[in-house]
Formats: structure tokens, sequence, C-alpha cells
């Protein structure tokens, strides 16, 4: 968890915290070389929010900054 992650978790209800880190390990961003981690992995926090949408960052894997694809992942 990061700085930005902690200071939310902290200034909100432990029960919004929970419902906000669910959601973020949901919603998942993927590289063009196939790289995908969750949206809470990165660093990154999803909540209340429903359109997909792009991010520009660098990939872990193939050490290129693209433009990555963060779609909501279904349960199985
Ligand atoms: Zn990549």
């Amino acid at each position: 968890m990061n700085k930005l992650q902690a200071f939310f978790v902290k200034m909100m209800p432990a029960a919004w915290a929970r419902e906000m880190e669910a959601e973020s390990r949901q919603w998942m961003v993927r590289c063009t070389c196939g790289f995908e981690r969750s949206v809470w992995d990165s660093g990154g926090m999803r909540w209340k929010a429903h359109a997909a949408r792009r991010q520009y960052r660098l990939c872990p894997q193939c050490g290129e900054k693209t433009w990555h694809a963060v779609y909501l992942k279904r349960e199985a």
C-alpha cells in the first residue's frame, strides 16, 4: 500500500476502505505486451467507477511506457 492509498484508507470508515480496496483489485491494468495487474497492485485506486479507460504508464515487464487498458475483471 502506498502513501496515497494509506491516506485514503485512514481517512474513511473501515467499511468504505475495504470496499474501495476490493473494487480496486477487480480493476485491471493491461499493457500491450500482455502484462496485467490490478489497479490496486499498481498503486492506484478505483472506486465507484464504471467506465473503463486507459492509463499511460510504465510497464514493469517490457519496460515500455504504453497506453494500458483499464478494465473491470469479472469474477468467473
Ligand atoms: Zn508491457
